[in-house]
């Protein structure tokens, strides 16, 4: 399915490549020992180092490198052998030493993919161009005082990782999809936490447009620092409708950095684009090329974890759930545990059925997570039990689930405390439906006429003097018998 935005002059095609700053899990920074917790006192984690005091040395934190190797594994990309540490420099209050250490022409990982999965069930590969390592600014701080700024240097120096895709990406549901899959690849590695609006998942979008048909890629704006999955695909929808404006007004676009403003649902220019050489990048003579060995790369790659595209081939295969249900539980590594703790040895379609929908609809409209549900995996599984052997009807488990939400009670206790086992005492159901039967003369003369429909309501009938307990294939088979005559 082509997204394309109808013009004035014909269809657009809307280019987009993402670059993500994903902060790595590591205690320590990526040149110093200072610690990286979030939410510290302003200025308390601050080494010399990260203070870009003179004279004082970078020196590499191992577990960072390793936690980058770690994710360019994860997006299938190649790790380069030799990869090189070099000097951005730019001015800016934030960055005491003047120059950001980043990686430009040596990455430390090379291209990989990353599979998205769409709504409408289908997947799509999008180009993983690089990844490379790289420190983190200070923060000033504008809104302590109406007159001055303050600078908050506890997140110098903590290590990224810049990810950056190829112009693979052609909507903003793509670019969502993308977000998405990609912080779930970092949650299962646990080599980011992806938490947007902390600032450990940061976002820039680079767009551009072009008439439908049309191969050249045009210039592109970058839309900087974009703080949700849902303000991405915003963003991108206005600063596409603005650049085709453009155009079609006879105008060109320039390349520009540019601001999302979600109030007002448009972007606007910041500054005028940076080129590459206005860094004047080099080589950092403090550090020396990073040299990774074959055998410790192997060493990580072994101890990967099973990642979401390979659980949700796994769930389809072993379980035979639909795609649709093994991508939602796949999504977090916790829910996917979670669905294979109530589905061991026990129906696994109904089992992704009751996390993927019962239980999602109820961890959404309280805002919760999967570890916070109300209702646990083995309580959950429990509830099954009946269903499978006929103890209680579907109807009922709903009933019990929804006790259970609010109190997080066993389901076995709930149907014994408010006698919900299902009736499947024939005598009893038949009484029911001869009752039925003797009060709808009229129905029964329908039924008999040919109208099947009407069996719901003799079906509803029963229901109701059972209170619902009534197995319902038994009520079914016997008003079908007794209304055959
Ligand atoms: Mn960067």
């Amino acid at each position: 399915m082509t997204y394309l935005i109808q013009g004035e002059t014909g269809d657009w095609e809307v280019v987009i490549g993402l670059e993500i700053h994903a902060q790595v899990i590591s205690r320590a920074k990526l040149f110093s020992g200072a610690a990286t917790d979030f939410g510290a006192e302003p200025n308390s984690q601050v080494s010399l180092v990260d203070a870009a005091f003179p004279g004082m040395l970078p020196v590499i934190n191992e577990y960072c490198v390793e936690q980058a190797v770690r994710t360019g594994l994860g997006l299938k990309a190649a790790i380069n052998r030799e990869s090189v540490f070099e000097r951005k420099n730019y001015f800016y209050a934030d960055l005491p030493a003047g120059y950001q250490i980043s990686q430009y022409q040596q990455p430390i990982v090379g291209e990989g993919t990353i599979t998205l999965d769409l709504a409408d069930g289908t997947t799509r590969a999008v180009g993983i161009e690089r990844l490379h390592l790289e420190q983190d600014a200070g923060k000033s701080l504008h809104d302590q005082d109406p007159r001055r700024t303050y600078i908050d240097l506890n997140r110098a120096g903590v290590a990224l990782m810049e990810i950056v895709s190829k112009p693979d990406i052609r909507s903003p549901e793509e670019a969502g999809a993308y977000l998405r899959k990609l912080r779930s690849i970092l949650r299962y590695l646990g080599t980011c936490d992806g938490n947007m609006e902390q600032g450990s998942l940061r976002c820039d979008i680079n767009v551009s447009v072009r008439p439908a048909g049309e191969n050249e890629l045009r210039t592109r704006a970058e839309v900087k620092n974009v703080n949700s999955v849902r303000f991405v695909m915003q963003a991108i929808e206005h600063e596409a409708e603005r650049q085709i404006e453009v155009y079609e007004s006879g105008g060109e676009v320039v390349q520009e950095t540019r601001l999302y403003d979600p109030g007002r649902g448009e972007t606007r220019p910041m500054r005028a684009k940076e080129f590459a050489h206005d860094y004047r990048y080099f080589p950092d003579p403090d550090l020396l090329p990073l040299r990774l060995d074959d055998a410790w790369i192997e060493g990580i790659r072994a101890a990967l974890p099973e990642l979401p595209d390979e659980k949700k081939e796994r769930f389809i295969a072993d379980y035979g759930i639909g795609a649709d249900d093994a991508g939602v539980l796949v999504a977090e590594r916790e829910t996917a545990d979670f669905f294979e703790a109530v589905a061991k040895g026990r129906d696994a379609r109904a089992a992704a059925s009751w996390v993927a929908t019962n239980l999602f609809a109820v961890l959404n409209k309280q805002g919760l997570s999967i570890t916070e549900s109300p209702v646990s995996a083995d309580n959950l599984g429990r509830l099954l039990d009946p269903i499978a052997d006929g103890t209680i009807s579907g109807r009922i488990a709903k009933e019990v689930f929804e006790i259970m939400v609010e109190t997080g009670g066993d389901p076995a206790a709930i149907v014994e405390e408010k006698g919900l086992t299902q009736i499947t005492d024939t005598g009893a159901i038949e009484a029911a439906v001869d009752a039925a039967i003797a009060a709808g003369a009229a129905q029964v003369e329908q039924y008999r006429a040919g109208n099947e429909k009407v069996l719901g309501w003799f079906v509803g009938q029963v229901m109701k003097a059972t209170q619902g307990k009534a197995n319902p294939q038994a009520v079914n088979e016997l008003l079908r018998q007794k209304l055959a005559k």
